[in-house]
């Protein structure tokens, strides 16, 4: 199933969205609720129900989690051609440790970075013009838990959706730290929405992004250095894990850092990422 957060009628809720994606069930989630929370507020809510039902095609789709609780968890270098493309960048402040990471290097988005399908990346050119794309898988935690095995990590996860992981490349490299450089304002657009984990094969699913019409990346979530179990063990190794968190597992080869020379994004271009089975988040690029 699909869940979505929507803009309708001057206000924001909270809708499943049909099997071919024409309708979209309205649900009794408080509107509040769905600005912040978003999909995350119908967790084991049995009062939720179905109040009426609206075409999609007449609401504007807003991230399925449009203000996470805490910061995005998200992990680096974590396909081999991609490591290898950063770690020859001269930006990969952990290049030092070797091309390919021994464990998952976990870093994190600030909740305020977050935007939804369609809207605009913003590109300050007083702070940055290196802007690259990352296009990558999502999770979001539906059980929260503490020290979690591999071999149940699964059943934490409630659903997947599309992250583009927007990123200051230069700023990535100056402060060493990712945090400033992943985080800037508009730099974590999620979405269209949440499909259940039941209905995604992690070891066969698709994930490319183009900028225009340019196919940029082209990869498999069965390629992942570190799967969705191992990653999740990672984070929740004394960290409690929160039903809401979100998790950006990695992007594969074809950023913009990649070329020579870089292809950094410019106002004007459109980045469309795809994953199959989930859909595809759509943001255009224009200057502050
Ligand atoms: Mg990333």
């Amino acid at each position: 199933m699909k869940f979505a957060v929507f803009e309708w009628n001057g206000s924001c809720h909270v809708g499943r969205v049909d099997d071919h994606a024409n309708i979209i069930h309205r649900l009794t989630v408080d509107h509040a609720l769905a600005r912040t929370a978003g999909v995350t507020a119908v967790f084991d809510n049995p009062d939720v129900s179905v109040v009426e039902d609206i075409p999609l095609s007449d609401v504007v789709l807003k991230s399925p989690v449009p203000r996470p609780h805490r910061n995005i968890f998200c992990v680096g270098k974590n396909y081999h051609a991609h490591a290898k493309e950063f770690a020859g960048s001269g930006f990969d402040s952990s290049a030092a440790k070797g091309e390919v990471p021994e464990a998952p290097i976990v870093f994190s988005k600030v909740p305020e970075s977050v935007v939804g399908p369609g809207d605009a990346v913003r590109i300050d050119a007083m702070v940055s013009t290196a802007i690259d794309y990352e296009a990558e898988l999502g999770v979001i935690i539906g059980k929260g838990g503490r020290n979690i095995p591999k071999a149940s990590a699964l059943d934490h996860v409630w659903g997947y959706t599309v992250i583009n992981d927007v990123t200051a490349r230069d700023l990535q490299g100056v402060h060493s730290q990712w945090l400033i450089g992943k985080s800037q304002d508009t730099f974590c657009p999620m979405g269209p929405w949440v499909v259940t984990a039941d209905e995604i094969d992690l070891s066969d699913t698709a994930v490319k992004c183009w900028i225009n019409d340019e196919l940029r990346q082209d990869a498999n979530t069965g390629l992942l250095i570190f799967d969705v179990p191992t990653i999740i063990e990672a984070i929740a190794n004394g960290i409690t894990l929160k039903a809401g968190d979100v998790i950006a597992t990695g992007t594969p080869a074809g950023v913009g850092i990649g070329f020579k020379p870089p292809k950094y994004l410019v106002p004007g271009d459109v980045m469309r990422v795809e994953i199959g089975g989930i859909g595809v988040l759509e943001n255009p690029v224009e200057s502050w």
